[in-house]
């Protein structure tokens, strides 16, 4: 029997994969994607039960790109089963006895940002907060509005069921070893037996430094990191106050100046209001009052002093892939011709997925990205020795 040549092998099976593969599956007839573990596996940052959708960054790009991706999301929904999109909004909120200087807060420079780039945007004082939101006790809220959370589960059967009506070949459980290239094409040496394609994209996570140095010749390492969350806890309600905490009256929530991120409860399907704490790298963070998720509770939650707390688990134990200039690694791969890397989401990545997964196939299978990515160029960590 012949040998197969993939026009395109995708290494690595989290959203980013998939994502890629799928608008690769649109164009072209041959894609395999190889992950040394199982699809779903907790390990991977992309298996989880709920990521934020939000467009309030306070850099205009990332909101435009969070924009973008959005509107794929929902043309990935129309093909789903299964609706995952909670339209529940984002609200930024902040208290002047936590953060003093409230024009200087994340909700309200970051309001500025989505009003500029003429995104619905809501805005509450204390008081307008109390009537819409009485779950929290703050001086200011400012609404992102066309955000909210995403339901992991039935996007992940979407994919899958996608790449397998596209007959896209998927080898899990299974190591890559070597990559190399012989007679014009690109040798994917795994556990059981050679692969050969035209194209790569390396989709590795926090594994891709370790896939880099598998590929002969490849000189790349990129500058990034793993970090955690310091804590993340679900807040079950008691089931008289439960209907208080569901999408249709909690949107997403977040102080991010104290490093404070939230999720409504999905009855049935999440235990309860999900609650983390995490100064990300881009945000200044404060030294306040608030060095924790129950301390952000009796300030700005009071509501929620009687829930039960439990740890969340499985792929919120998962490590965010921090980059050394705060900034994601997209494009092609300095001096492997026909191969491309996506990485470096820096905890925030998964509302990017489709856009991301298209540009990574653009990238790889010819044709100038739509999206602006030039900010995301690997070439950036490449050292120069001349003079
Ligand atoms: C706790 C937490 C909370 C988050 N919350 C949000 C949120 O609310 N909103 C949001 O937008 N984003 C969020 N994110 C970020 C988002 O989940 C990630 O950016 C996204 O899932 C990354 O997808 P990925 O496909 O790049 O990586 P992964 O899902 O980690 O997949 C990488 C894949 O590569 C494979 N791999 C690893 N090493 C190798 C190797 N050497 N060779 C081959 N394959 C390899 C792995 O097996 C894995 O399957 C969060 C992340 C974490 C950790």
């Amino acid at each position: 029997m012949p040998e197969i040549v993939y026009d395109l092998a995708i290494v690595g099976a989290g959203v980013m994969g998939l994502f890629t593969a799928l608008f690769a599956s649109r164009r072209s007839a041959r894609i395999l994607v190889v992950d040394p573990w199982r699809i779903g596996d907790r390990r991977a940052a992309s298996f989880s039960l709920t990521r934020s959708i939000r467009n309030d960054y306070l850099d205009p790009l990332y909101a435009r790109l969070a924009y973008e991706a959005r509107k794929l999301w929902l043309e990935f929904q129309a093909e789903s089963s299964e609706p995952f999109l909670i339209e529940c909004g984002c609200l930024n909120i902040a208290r002047a006895s936590v953060t003093p200087d409230l024009s200087g807060t994340y909700a309200e420079q970051s309001y500025r940002v989505l009003q500029d780039l003429a995104l619905r945007t809501s805005a509450f004082d204390r008081s307008g907060l109390r009537a819409r939101f009485p779950q929290f006790d703050a001086d200011i809220g400012r609404l992102d509005v066309e955000a909210g959370c995403l339901y992991v589960p039935p996007i992940t059967a979407t994919l899958l069921a996608r790449l397998k009506t596209a007959r896209v070949s998927i080898e899990d459980g299974t190591r890559v070893e070597r990559i190399h290239r012989r007679g014009g094409r690109i040798v994917i040496e795994t556990a059981v037996g050679e692969r050969l394609a035209e194209r790569l994209v390396i989709t590795a996570g926090l594994g891709s430094n370790e896939l880099l140095a598998r590929i002969d010749g490849c000189a790349l390492q990129l500058p990034v990191r793993p970090d955690r969350p310091s804590e993340s806890k679900y807040f079950i309600p008691p089931p008289n106050k439960r209907d208080q905490f569901t999408p249709d009256r909690l949107p997403v929530f977040a102080y991010l100046d104290v490093g404070i991120y939230g999720h409504p409860m999905l009855v049935g399907k999440t235990p309860g209001v999900k609650i983390g704490y995490y100064n990300p790298p881009d945000v200044r963070r404060q030294t306040t009052s608030i060095a924790s998720v129950q301390s952000f509770v009796s300030q700005c939650m009071p509501v929620l002093a009687d829930a039960q707390v439990v740890d969340v688990e499985g792929a919120d134990q998962c490590s965010y892939d921090l980059v050394a200039d705060d900034n994601f690694i997209l494009g092609q791969i300095p001096g492997v011709p026909g191969a491309v890397i996506g990485t470096g989401w820096r905890g925030t990545g998964y509302k990017f997925a489709p856009m991301i997964g298209r540009t990574l196939s653009e990238l790889a299978l010819g044709g100038s990205p739509r999206a602006d990515i030039s900010r995301f160029d690997p070439q950036r960590f490449v050292t120069s020795h001349a003079g």
